[in-house]
């Protein structure tokens, strides 16, 4: 059977029992900040089990894609070494939120496996939660497991929790023998051991409390079931294997690494660890990305950047010269998009993310090769062979260096690591890195909105034919508690039945405006809804009394929300342009749509040269003018996907979507927004700037409409503010300037050469004026410099010029005196320049030296630099007589 048919009779088994079923939802876990990555097939289903949502079904089945890599569950280490855990699987199940519970859940498995699978009873063995003896009743008298083949394990295998927080309860596993070849051999080795013999199949949960963040149990108001079966294990049990890596899921994708390699799969232990594991990450990398997430260094992306370098490095053990991995990652796309479709329409943008961050990592591992040899060189200097925790950690951190791979150079040349340390510093990242990811931009929803969500509330949105709604008040919350009424001056949230007002969300801001009625005004200055029904205006009450049950008039401004629609639809028209120009590898990465401005990240990777902005923006511009209609349209998502409608990420988009669309065929999107009408409404839109915000990923700002006349207008005041000081006209002001530097670069010229001039008139002033002193030429002088530079210079000239003397000059600056001392080589033996400054410097309080040919010095006592250079003939004709 193939792992396409496993799903699809897994998915259809439960079908048949009334089970929904539900597509896989993101990797990234949608408004759920608890948790790195989507690690099991319940995530999705969070809420329904918690009592928080409610859907049209109580049963559900799906084929989830799951990452364990981060958070509670991680198998990372584990990849390679054993044959059955992996970074990225697909998680098979069935759910069930307050409907069926343990006896059902157990008799629809054990029949999907026997019957449907067609795996011998003989060879299945089950685990149940210590205490739990109606689990063990059921398995044992209903299904007829013996006695023996029955374990009770406790808390650590059989209760089990999505993660710190969230549903839990105790479980129930089912296991294979895959036969003693497979195990460690050992006598003790039977269910629960660590080896691969017992195959851990499948968990049901039984889905009964909710974990508080204080650790505490509460018990769920309904109990529910919650189960997950690998399908990459299934896989390979039922088509013969004993490993994970030899099912269908995984033979092209090993095939081609030994392609790369030029050697094969099971011919070699160690090797075949990398083969596993470049297999694995692959596919981790893959979906990842196709996901949204991109390398980076903190949160999700950072545990990409991980996987990704891994990958690397156990390519590096088979002889794999990057890049290699983007060949694995498009093979990764070919085998799995027929089940999942973003994989496909990611397929250039995945390989580039992976080509881009396999050329940084070369990179790296040059630079930490160099650090990590430069500090060991410092060590073994010192006579140490312990290399610090630290910089291990250091290494890891910042340079994406493996610790593994400090471990094997270490050993080869006799040092060894500071695990300890190391591991300290890995443990405080962690924890940092939790808390980054928890501060990753997602809001959670406030509980008192969760809360009114689960009782049914409920309004809609009626903006998008109307700016103006009647409507009944159906909440008002005072500082995010429930009020009957609130009165003049008290800043409120109002939910209303029905509402034109337009929600913050998809990048577009809320909108704001009044609501009002008889005697009744409030200023709303901002709309929210949260990922819940709820549209929630904020604002304050600035006349009367409002009430819940009340009926009142909601106007939204009309201004603002035309102004937000010329950017709203500009984006799409900017997207549809860089697609164009740049290629269809650029993805929206998030957007801020606001009435004055609009901002609109996308992936790209390199800048963009101004004249291909121009072209983009003039493209726009083009669209703009043809005033094409812009429509709306609500279909089924696949219907969506079929006609390429562009999505941001895979977001958690329901059955029926919306698509808006520009003309014929400029532009389609999945999108919330409100729009203009036709394209010509925008008026004009001009860019204003460019750059990168991450690794991959770059930020357009740009004007529309009144905005964009504004900018432009201060641009041109700007001109002609420029061309009244340069006393031209504005298109002169370009010549003017250009002949205003020539003439300036001219006048430079013409300064230096009268500087060289007065410099040798003035030194052959001097040498005429050196005065001979005990046979030896001795010049001090005041002249006119600008500092020591010139002062330098000056001096340098005289000696040329004199070949044999000592020649002392001063200078005055603001405040201050130089000085300077030369001493021609011949005369060094008895003078010393450094000497005379000292002695000089003195005199002008200040302080000098130097060498005995050359030295600097000078002082604030202007008033004496007179006297100081007068002194240096006696100075001279002292210490040759002495
Ligand atoms: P194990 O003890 O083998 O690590 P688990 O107890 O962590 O498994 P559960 O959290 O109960 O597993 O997940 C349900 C099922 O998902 C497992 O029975 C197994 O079939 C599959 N599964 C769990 N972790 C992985 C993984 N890392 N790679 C592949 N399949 C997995
Ligand atoms: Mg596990």
């Amino acid at each position: 059977m193939d792992s396409g048919k496993i799903r699809e009779t897994f998915l259809q088994h439960f079908r048949n029992h009334g089970h929904e079923i539900v597509k896989s939802a993101s990797l990234v876990p949608k408004d759920d900040p608890s948790l790195l990555f989507t690690n099991a097939g319940m995530v999705p289903f969070k809420n329904l089990f918690l009592g928080l949502e409610k859907r049209s079904y109580t049963r559900a089945v799906s084929s989830q894609k799951c990452v364990r890599a981060g958070g509670k569950h991680n198998d990372l280490n584990e990849v390679g070494h054993t044959n059955r855990h992996h970074t990225f699987f697909e998680m098979l199940g069935n759910f069930s939120f307050g409907d069926y519970f343990k006896e059902e859940a157990i008799t629809m498995a054990w029949e999907l496996l026997t019957a449907g699978y067609d795996l011998p009873e003989d060879r299945l063995w089950v685990s149940i939660y210590t205490d739990d003896d109606e689990a063990y009743k059921i398995w044992n008298e209903t299904i007829g497991v013996p006695h023996d083949k029955i374990f009770r394990f406790g808390e650590e295998d059989n209760f089990w929790s999505m993660g710190e927080t969230g549903p839990c309860g105790p479980c129930s596993e089912v296991y294979i023998d895959q036969g003693p070849e497979v195990g460690c051999g050992k006598p003790t080795c039977k269910v629960g051991c660590n080896c691969d013999r017992y195959l851990e199949l499948w968990n049901l949960v039984f889905t009964q409390y909710n974990r508080e963040p204080n650790g505490e149990l509460t018990p769920l108001p309904r109990k529910n079931i919650d189960t997950g079966m690998g399908l990459e294990r299934l896989a390979a049990v039922l088509q013969g294997g004993c490993s994970n890596y030899d099912s269908d899921l995984f033979t092209d994708i090993i095939k081609l690494t030994e392609d790369f390699a030029e050697t094969s799969y099971g011919l070699d232990k160690k090797k075949d660890i990398s083969f596993k594991v470049i297999a694995d990450h692959s596919r981790a990398v893959a979906f990842l990305i196709a996901d949204g997430i991109m390398p980076s260094n903190e949160g999700r992306g950072y545990v990409l950047r991980r996987i990704i370098r891994r990958a690397i490095r156990y390519g590096q053990i088979l002889g794999l010269k990057s890049p290699f991995l983007h060949g694995l990652t498009d093979k990764v796309v070919d085998v799995m998009s027929p089940e999942y479709q973003e994989l496909n329409q990611s397929r250039r943008f995945i390989d580039e993310v992976v080509i881009n961050e396999e050329k940084r990592f070369s990179d790296t591992l040059f630079h930490g090769l160099s650090l990590l040899k430069e500090e060991m060189d410092s060590l073994r200097a010192k006579g140490q062979t312990l290399i610090p925790g630290g910089l291990v950690f250091r290494l890891y951190d910042t340079f994406g260096f493996p610790p593994d791979l400090v471990e094997d150079i270490a050993r080869d040349e006799d040092f060894s690591i500071d695990t300890g340390g190391f591991d300290q510093a890995m443990e405080e990242q962690r924890a940092a890195s939790q808390r980054s990811w928890r501060g990753s931009g997602e809001e959670e929803i406030p509980q008192v909105y969760r809360r009114l969500d689960a009782r049914g509330l409920k309004s809609q949105f009626v903006g998008y034919e109307m700016l103006k709604a009647q409507a009944r008040v159906i909440s008002i919350l005072k500082q995010g508690k429930e009020v009957d009424s609130a009165t003049r001056g008290e800043q409120v949230e109002i939910i209303l039945d029905q509402s034109p007002f337009y929600s913050e969300s998809g990048g577009q801001v809320g909108d704001i405006g009044q609501i009002g009625g008889n005697n009744l005004s409030i200023e709303i200055v901002n709309t929210v809804k949260y990922p819940t029904n709820l549209i929630i205006h904020k604002g304050t009450v600035t006349e009367g009394t409002i009430s819940v049950d009340d009926t009142v008039q909601a106007v939204v401004n009309e201004k603002r929300r035309k102004d937000t629609a010329h950017n709203h639809t500009a984006t799409h028209l900017l997207q549809a342009s860089l697609r164009e120009t740049l290629g269809d590898h650029v993805k929206q990465a998030g957007s801020h749509v606001g009435p004055e401005r609009m901002r609109f990240d996308f992936t790209h990777f390199a800048q963009i040269a101004p004249e291909r902005l121009k072209e983009i923006e003039l493209l726009v511009n083009l669209n703009i003018q043809k005033n094409l209609p812009v429509t709306t349209q609500i279909m089924p998502r696949d219907e969506a996907f079929k006609q390429e409608a562009l999505a941001i990420f895979e977001e958690r988009y329901g059955d029926l979507v919306r698509v808006v669309s520009i003309g014929d065929n400029v532009s389609r999107e999945l999108c919330g927004g409100t729009h203009v009408s036709a394209t010509g409404d925008i008026g004009l839109f001009l860019i204003v700037s460019e750059g990168a915000v991450a690794s991959g990923v770059r930020r357009i700002e740009a004007f529309t409409g009144e905005g964009a006349v504004k900018e432009i207008q201060k641009e041109v005041d700007k001109l002609k503010m420029l061309s009244a000081f340069l006393k031209t006209t504005p298109d002169q002001v370009v010549t003017k300037v250009k002949h205003f530097m020539m003439e300036q670069r001219e006048k430079d010229r013409e300064i230096e050469s009268l500087k060289a001039r007065l410099a040798t008139k003035q030194s052959e002033d001097l040498i005429t004026a050196a005065q001979e002193i005990n046979g030896i030429k001795v010049i001090s002088q005041e002249v006119t410099a600008a500092g020591p530079g010139d002062l330098r210079e000056f001096g340098d000239h005289i000696k040329d010029k004199l070949k044999s003397g000592i020649i002392v000059l001063g200078a005055r600056g603001d405040a201050k005196v130089f000085l300077l001392c030369r001493v021609t080589p011949d005369l060094t033996d008895t003078f010393h320049a450094g000497k005379i400054i000292k002695d000089l410097s003195a005199l002008v309080d200040g302080r000098g030296g130097g060498r005995d040919d050359m030295a600097e010095g000078g002082g604030t006592k202007v008033s004496e630099l007179k006297h100081a250079l007068s002194k240096v003939y006696t100075l001279i004709a002292e210490h040759s007589l002495g």
